[in-house]
């Protein structure tokens, strides 16, 4: 399996996921045509899947000139979203098995951002969409707390720490500027800060991370940690201290950060 990041639009990633043994390909999140279209005639690869982590524009944006240029593709989408996503013709649930080429995968159910979000995992790459980013999670438009905490706390946190992650959006620095607010003692997170800076100077992509780095550095998948803990305690928002609790008050320090 290769996968190629996509850079869509200003900070959206899309992803080409290709089996190298049949030359068949599957793009996650076509945000945009034209970087996605000249990717797939650079690589010669056969297109014949697009993954949809969720409905919105920025990441189905170049869905419709995709589908003009190679009919027949298969869209998959979460059941529930078969009208948000034009030319949806494949309904995914939790655990819907999935493929592209010989490369065998599953569908997370991950419902927060919005309440069709799904994640995609193929051998040890999870595709998050905005679920899940590096450092950070997606802001909460349709789904309640609980279930983000859940997708992120049970459902993704269970897989493999190798596991890599492929995120939706290219925003990990302003997240570890607010994970070194939330935890200023944790070091995983200043010297992520440190790399992250770095990198995105040179002009380097932060994606994929990997589940034991966002473990250590960030904060929505750290809600039991002291540290974290601590801190939502500190800044005043109530003595209402579980997990969960801990999550949502995390999410809308975010939102205002
Ligand atoms: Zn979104
Ligand atoms: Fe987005």
């Amino acid at each position: 399996m290769k996968i190629v990041v996509l850079p869509c639009s200003f900070d959206n990633y899309g992803y080409l996921i290709i089996c190298e043994e049949t030359g068949e390909a599957a793009v996650v999140d076509p945000g945009e045509y034209y970087p996605i279209s000249s990717e797939i005639e650079r690589t010669g690869v056969t297109l014949k899947s697009i993954f949809c982590t969720h409905h919105h524009a920025d990441h189905i944006g170049g869905l419709e000139d995709l589908l003009g240029e190679f009919p027949g593709l298969s869209v998959y989408g979460y059941e529930s979203d078969k009208r948000r996503i034009p030319g949806m013709n494949h309904s995914l649930t939790d655990g819907s098995k999935i493929r592209v080429g010989n490369i065998e995968g599953q569908v997370l159910h991950t419902p927060g951002h919005t309440t069709g979000s799904i994640c995609y995992l193929l051998e040890d790459v999870l595709f998050t969409g905005d679920t899940l980013f590096g450092a950070g999670c997606g802001r909460l438009f349709e789904g309640s707390p609980n279930q983000m905490y859940d997708a992120l706390n049970i459902k993704i946190k269970s897989l493999p720490p190798r596991t890599k992650v492929c995120f939706g959006h290219e925003y990990t620095i302003q997240n570890l500027k607010f994970a070194g607010f939330i935890e200023p003692e944790n070091e995983a997170v200043s010297k992520r800060l440190e790399l992250a800076t770095v990198e995105r100077g040179e002009g380097k992509l932060t994606t994929p991370s990997t589940l034991k780095i966002e473990c250590e550095s960030n904060p929505f998948l750290r809600c039991e940690e002291k540290g974290v803990v601590g801190s939502v305690a500190e800044k005043g928002l109530g003595e209402a201290l579980d997990p969960t609790s801990v999550f949502t008050v995390l999410r809308r320090l975010k939102d205002s950060f």
